[in-house]
């Protein structure tokens, strides 16, 4: 019992205390040290023993700490013109840190789903040294996952704390990146650092220029297509500010005659039922501002509708233009000004339109996203979302039909049928050559977060 309870073969325990909450174990390293590590003589000779605390994996609820009793050497060669000790290697431990190089592991992995706090609690260390940890296991992640750079790139806003900038693989539905901010230097310094930036054919943006900025500087041969999940939105928000000024101005009793009306005037015409249409047509003829602006929404929307060429959409778009009338400019101002400001790329829609699918589980995602966050660092969120185990959207290379044979080829096969089960058709055109990782799948993400897994 007492030889096994590390589960460490290369010492010899020879003591166990017990308390309630802790175990202390005490062993010694049981292989025999044969040669200096300096000069590689054999001559030695004793040179006294120390006690060593090393912590490792907590056991039955418990913290585990195992002293070592080290022992001290002498080479006989090195010593002739200065004194030559050393201590034994203790096997199986990370020396950095006096620790079992599977604690350093363990802590690693829990550290991309629980609190710092909690881990060096169970542990029995101080939280810097599981924060240090998690940034040298983050780093060894980053080196040896890859994701593959996505030919249709996705760069939004995501709120993690404060702004930040997500990159996704829009054909994929699969996040690749986080950044710290939204700045232009920052997102200079992704792409121009990113493998095989030169495949990426387009990228879909929200619009804020520091992204288009950054985008045509470091890629001015990659296509900028705007969302136009972007641009309806601002004409949802005239229709709110119109709605909002108009309230500012009524008698509390006039604003019960309001009820509901953001839910109402926010819906499509197509979607509302009879008791809401008949709703808005009262509202339209007491408020007929109220009514314009649901009207110009409206119509907006039918700029996208009819797809076409770009050039039947900016038709369309002026058509519309013309049609905005004096009293709901203001409102709509936002709406026009990011239009003039962004046509190429708003136009650009029209020829290569981002899909719903990616638009509304990044959505889901961002809306998601503030239920993640307590207690943890911008870079162990970002590092939850891009390396939690079982997130990644991958697709394994086999060259041939196999038969299952043990556990190697089952993962392979579960694999495979996740692959297929998700209608997953990312690039199944250019059958992969080697494994591909696309990166964190985006409805898997929100479904753990939303599970409270995450
Ligand atoms: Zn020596």
């Amino acid at each position: 019992m007492a030889a096994n309870i590390l589960n460490l073969y290369l010492y010899t325990v020879t003591r166990i205390v017990e308390t309630e909450h802790d175990y202390s174990v005490y062993a010694a390293v049981a292989t025999q040290v044969a040669h200096c590590p300096t000069c590689g003589s054999t001559r030695l000779s004793g040179f006294g023993r120390r006690e060593q605390m090393i912590r490792d994996l907590p056991s039955h609820g418990k913290r585990v700490a195992i002293y070592v009793d080290t022992r001290r050497f002498k080479c006989l060669e090195c010593s002739t013109d200065r004194v030559a000790t050393f201590s034994e290697p203790l096997p199986d431990v990370d020396a950095k840190r006096l620790m079992t190089a599977r604690l350093v592991k363990w802590i690693g992995q829990q550290a991309l789903r629980r609190t710092f706090a909690s881990i060096a609690e169970e542990v029995g260390c101080v939280e810097g040294t599981v924060r240090l940890i998690f940034a040298d296991y983050v780093n060894e992640l980053e080196k040896t996952v890859r994701f593959e750079t996505p030919t249709w790139m996705g760069i939004d806003e995501i709120h993690i704390i404060k702004p930040r900038c997500v990159i996704s693989n829009i054909r994929s539905n699969t996040v690749v990146d986080l950044l710290p901010n939204r700045n232009k230097d920052t997102v200079v310094h992704y792409l121009s650092h990113l493998d095989g930036r030169h495949s990426v054919q387009t990228v879909a943006m929200d619009m804020w220029t520091p992204y288009r900025d950054a985008v045509q500087a470091v890629m001015p041969d990659a296509r900028i297509v705007i969302d136009k999940f972007h641009v309806v939105r601002m004409a949802n928000d005239a229709v709110e500010r119109v709605r909002k000024s108009l309230r500012e101005s009524l008698t509390p009793k006039q604003r019960r005659g309001l009820m509901h009306d953001r839910f109402v005037l926010l819906k499509r015409e197509r979607d509302l039922n009879d008791k809401e249409r008949l709703l808005l047509s009262g509202w339209t003829a007491n408020y007929p501002e109220l009514g314009e602006a649901y009207r110009l929404k409206e119509a907006f929307y039918g700029v996208y509708e009819g797809m076409g060429t770009r050039d039947q959409a900016l038709a369309r778009y002026a058509a519309w233009h013309r049609s905005v009338s004096h009293e709901v400019r203001d409102a709509f101002a936002d709406l026009i000004r990011a239009f003039t400001n962004w046509q190429p790329q708003i136009l650009a829609y029209f020829d290569h339109p981002v899909t719903n699918a990616y638009t509304e589980s990044l959505n889901s995602l961002i809306r998601v996203m503030n239920r993640l966050g307590r207690g943890y660092s911008f870079e162990a969120l970002r590092a939850k979302i891009l390396f939690t185990e079982g997130v990644h959207k991958s697709v394994k290379f086999r060259p041939r039909f196999e038969r299952r044979r043990g556990d190697e080829v089952m993962l392979d096969m579960a694999t495979t049928e996740t692959f297929a089960y998700r209608g997953f058709a990312v690039d199944q055109h250019d059958k992969p050559e080697t494994d591909k990782n696309y990166g964190a799948d985006i409805s898997t993400l929100t479904r753990l977060i939303e599970e409270g897994k995450l």
